[in-house]
């Protein structure tokens, strides 16, 4: 269920916004203070952001152009004023929409219906063009080289991020340490086949909860190691 986030401080205004959107399938919040408001809009994840410009605390140009340094979160802003209208797009505090009060409330719900759709196709559009893997908690985006654990970036080296790709993307086999180095390190790299097992213990510190009962990538005893799914 998408959810929206009204920060307006007319009272009746945003009830009556909030009634459409559930009647459209929407989990709804109000916050009727700009600071209230700003601080939802940061610390929760909103599909849409429909936000008042006129705002005791923070106003809505404010919030719009802070909550742009971090997220992408559409932002439709709402004023009463026509004038205001003209300032959002001039001052280019990056919101996606604009509508000028009184407006219909089902013109609301189409608009927002019309921002979550170009929304998800911007982003599923974005993690097609990136090369994802994803098992169980890790997330390895091949394209931008990240490694996320249960959300969480972690950093890695050039050679950690390889060998942890490469076992990933060849989940359940068995592979050698001579294998594996032959694999990722080229010929001529000064070290030996004990240079896998260092960079095995620095992947298992930075993607296993427990690194004496590793989840991801098991040791086989006498043979090598696999990347375990
Ligand atoms: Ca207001």
């Amino acid at each position: 269920m998408s959810r929206v986030l009204i920060v307006e401080d007319e009272g009746s205004i945003a009830e009556i916004e909030k009634d459409y959107l559930e009647l459209s399938g929407f989990e709804v919040v109000i916050k009727s203070d700009g600071t209230s408001g700003y601080k939802a809009a940061m610390e929760e994840d909103y599909d849409i952001i429909i936000l008042d410009v006129m705002l005791p605390g923070m106003d809505g140009y404010e919030i719009c152009k802070s909550i742009r340094e971090t997220k992408n979160t559409p932002i439709i802003m709402v004023s009463a004023k026509k004038e205001d209208i003209d300032k959002i797009r001039g001052l280019g505090v990056g919101a996606d929409d604009y509508m000028t009060k009184p407006f219909s409330p089902s013109e609301l719900v189409a608009r927002v219906k019309a921002h979550l759709a170009r929304y998800e196709r911007l982003v599923s559009s974005v993690k097609e063009a990136n090369d994802v893997i994803e098992i169980r908690g890790i997330k390895i985006d091949k394209t931008a080289r990240r490694v996320f654990v249960n959300g969480e970036e972690r950093m890695f080296t050039t050679k950690e991020f390889d060998l942890l790709t490469f076992l990933a993307e060849n989940p359940n086999r068995v592979f050698t340490k001579d294998e594996l180095f032959k694999e990722i390190w080229d010929m001529d790299s000064i070290g030996d086949i004990a240079t896998v097992t260092v960079h095995i213990k620095k992947i298992r510190e930075k993607v296993e909860f427990d690194t004496s009962k590793p989840q991801y990538i098991e040791t086989i005893w006498g043979v090598g190691y696999r990347f375990k799914v």
